[in-house]
């Protein structure tokens, strides 16, 4: 008998999906093919190990995904070699941390209020509890990176390894700078570029297999493709990498997940992909710049990826949680988000980050987005008035259902 109050959860889940407008910026739509992989009969194996080596019988069919996964993947970034086999992004960086670190041994990683992610030296997360985090921000003025403080802190610090990329980050990385001050201190470089994946292998953005001993990624945002994690590293550090993976720190892999990897690699060297992530950018332009038009005050002055902050306390005066409920009253949905140099505290923060990679796989054009920054400005700044909200509600509703 089917559990119909699962069932129903997740039609609910289908509709708010097909309703809303989806602009969190570490979300997308993934394929019907990925969809399939996820949902197939391969989360039934166990499969301890990596192909040829594995400590179970009947392994041969799930040994072809996840070859086929490792190769197309390298093949992607051009890597010299992969793991798939990471639960998620976190796993991914503690795969990393646990490879080359001590207990306690010095990193320097991206402040969480600058941008960077838990895994990038919270004190509540494992990263900050297991190891020495020091971190670096961004530049008042800019309120971007500056590498020469970032040189000045590594010195100063001397960490085992410089970790960068960043989860509300909106400028482009510069992954060799990074490697110099690495160089300059004989730490070890790893780039966490969860957020950036498909710009990167879209060429979009400077490639960090070029210059990391590690590259660690999530496969879920702009590389649209199954919820889960992956590893890039030198073939020199090959071997210890995937002791840590398997039998370090997880059992059998998720091999419907390495199956959707596999797909999801295969999509994004299809040059359709880079088409896509063409228009993920271009929209997200085109959304700062009318969103600045308006009068909202923009993080950085602009984007070179896929998402933007917004500043809507300094803006309207209202804080970023109550910009995210307000939003979603109108079928926007976006997450608030701290800002650089924030006043307010994380659950509160002064502002909201949105993405345009989930609305550019349905289809949205820059004009619709244009549109959405309009409807954002008017809603924001009318955040009482329910006529306002009901009618914006109505136009949200008749540019989904265009979409769907
Ligand atoms: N690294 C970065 C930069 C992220 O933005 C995220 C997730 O948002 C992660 C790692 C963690 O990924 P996961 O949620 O799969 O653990």
């Amino acid at each position: 008998m089917r559990d119909l109050e699962v069932f129903k959860a997740i039609k609910d889940e289908s509709n708010r999906q097909k309703n809303n407008i989806e602009l969190i910026a570490s979300e997308n739509f993934v394929s019907s093919d990925i969809l399939s992989a996820v949902g197939s009969i391969m989360t039934n194996k166990y499969a301890e190990g990596y192909p040829s080596k594995r400590y179970y019988g009947g392994c041969y069919c799930v040994d072809v995904v996840e070859t086929l996964a490792c190769d197309r993947l390298k093949l992607l970034f051009n890597a010299e070699h992969a793991n798939v086999q990471p639960h998620s992004g976190s796993q991914a960086n503690m795969a990393v941390y646990m490879t080359i670190l001590n207990h306690n041994d010095k990193v320097l990683g991206m402040d969480l209020s600058a941008g960077g992610h838990l895994t990038h030296g919270h004190p509540m997360n494992f990263s900050g509890l297991q190891y020495d985090f020091y971190s670096y921000g961004v530049n008042k003025e800019t309120e971007m990176i500056d590498y020469n403080e970032v040189m000045s802190i590594a010195k100063d610090v001397m960490p085992k390894l410089i970790v960068c990329g960043a989860s509300a980050y909106s400028r482009a990385i510069d992954f060799k700078k990074f490697r110099e001050i690495a160089d300059e201190v004989g730490a070890y470089l790893m780039v966490d570029m969860a957020h950036i994946a498909g710009l990167v292998a879209a060429g979009l953005h400077q490639n960090p297999c070029e210059y990391a001993d590690f590259v660690t990624s999530t496969t879920h945002k702009t590389l649209r493709g199954p919820r889960g994690g992956i590893i890039l590293c030198k073939e020199q550090y090959a071997k210890q990498l995937d002791k840590t993976v398997f039998p370090g720190m997880q059992g059998g892999p998720l091999m419907h997940i390495i199956a959707a990897k596999a797909i999801c690699f295969h999509e994004a060297l299809d040059p359709e992909f880079k088409e896509y992530i063409n228009n993920v950018v271009d929209n997200c332009k085109a959304l700062a710049y009318e969103l600045e038009k308006q009068g909202l005050r923009i993080i950085t002055g602009g984007s070179d990826n896929h998402l933007i902050l917004v500043d809507v306390l300094t803006t309207y005066n209202i804080t970023g949680k109550v910009a995210e409920k307000v939003l979603d009253e109108v079928n926007i949905t976006c997450n608030k988000n701290t800002i650089p140099f924030d006043t307010q505290k994380p659950f509160v923060t002064s502002g909201i980050r949105l993405g345009t990679a989930a609305m550019t796989t349905k289809g949205y054009s820059k004009e619709d987005f244009i549109q959405i920054a309009k409807w954002i400005a008017i809603v924001l700044k009318n955040h009482d008035n329910e006529e306002i909200k009901t009618q914006v509600k109505l136009e949200v509703k008749k540019l989904t259902e265009k979409y769907s």
